[in-house]
């Protein structure tokens, strides 16, 4: 991590909500090894959101020139939708985030976001509009208050309060000795996996982004959790343009459109019913997954 954001820290140009959501991005696609490719065109301006629509307009891309990774991907994603991009591995979901948040450049087609192309606008602004949750949040040697009101300056205690709550954190911090001034990290108070989460949801509703990126693996947590976080996900997402990659289809049933892909193109699309009633390769992967839970065990939904 500190290799890339050493170079970004001289330059003295990336605030600190630009930096979270780029170690939050790193932490949830494993980026650190990624050199930054792009750059802001010379006098850009600031991306101005109105109505938070993403669209995909025939975007072809490979982190390789000999080898296409998307392939003429389109999605439209109307402002206020809750979407889902599932697929199996290595179908591009994780690329259409990276691109989203324009850690590459597509080689030919366009992505708007509220109808600007994302390459023609700062990436600042870019990135303090797409607020993102990963499931292995990265927290900082410092207080637990600091970790939520980390991406934005000027954060009051009452905002740092209600994030808290909203991401259903109050039941710990009343029971910690100094509640919001205890430390957490490395060096203070260890957070499971959850709490961890929470506390990123918390950071993001602080940061109130018009566009959320959701990573809905919640495998590492147990059941009555996972169940939690889900809920206060929703929360989170109201208001919000919210696209979720997803591994589990449980988590993304009530999304407005699942975009199936399959080796970087859209296989299908469609609410959950449409895309059972389709039998294509969602109702395939629908009925694996609920085999799977079968015998864990596990009730599938
Ligand atoms: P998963 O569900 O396993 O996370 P995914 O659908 O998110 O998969 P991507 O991570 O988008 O898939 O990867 C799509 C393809 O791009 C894969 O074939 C992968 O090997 C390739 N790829 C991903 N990252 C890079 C990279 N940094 N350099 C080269 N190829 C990459």
């Amino acid at each position: 991590l500190t290799q890339l954001f050493r170079p970004l820290d001289m330059l003295g140009m990336v605030y600190r909500n630009i930096r979270q959501g780029l170690i939050d991005m790193a932490a949830m696609f494993k980026l650190l090894d990624t050199p930054q490719e792009v750059a802001d065109a010379p006098a850009a301006p600031a991306l101005v959101i109105r109505r938070p629509s993403v669209t995909f307009d025939n975007v072809v891309f490979g982190y390789d020139p000999d080898r296409t990774i998307l392939h003429g991907l389109s999605l439209d994603i109307p402002a206020g939708h809750k979407v889902a991009i599932v697929g199996p591995s290595g179908a591009g979901k994780s690329t259409i985030a990276r691109l989203l948040f324009r850690f590459y450049d597509p080689q030919a087609g366009r992505i708007l976001i509220d109808g600007q192309d994302i390459r023609e606008v700062t990436q600042t602004s870019l990135r303090s509009a797409i607020g993102i949750v990963p499931q292995d949040s990265v927290l900082f040697n410092d207080t637990i208050g600091y970790n939520i009101a980390y991406g934005r300056d000027g954060t009051s205690d009452e905002q740092v309060e209600s994030a808290a709550r909203g991401a259903a954190l109050m039941g710990l911090i009343e029971r910690l000795p100094q509640r919001f001034a205890t430390e957490v990290g490395e060096r203070g108070l260890k957070l499971s996996g959850g709490e961890k989460q929470r506390v990123a949801i918390a950071r993001t509703l602080v940061k109130n982004p018009p566009i959320l990126l959701l990573d809905e693996a919640t495998s590492a947590l147990d059941t009555r959790t996972e169940q939690d976080i889900l809920a206060t996900l929703h929360a989170l997402a109201e208001h919000r343009t919210t696209i979720s990659i997803a591994h589990r289809l449980s988590t993304i049933a009530d999304a407005d459109t699942i975009f199936v892909l399959e080796l970087g193109r859209l296989a299908e699309q469609g609410t959950h019913a449409e895309l059972l009633r389709r039998d294509g390769l969602y109702a395939e992967m629908w009925a694996r997954q609920a085999n799977e839970q079968a015998e864990l065990g596990v009730a599938a939904e």
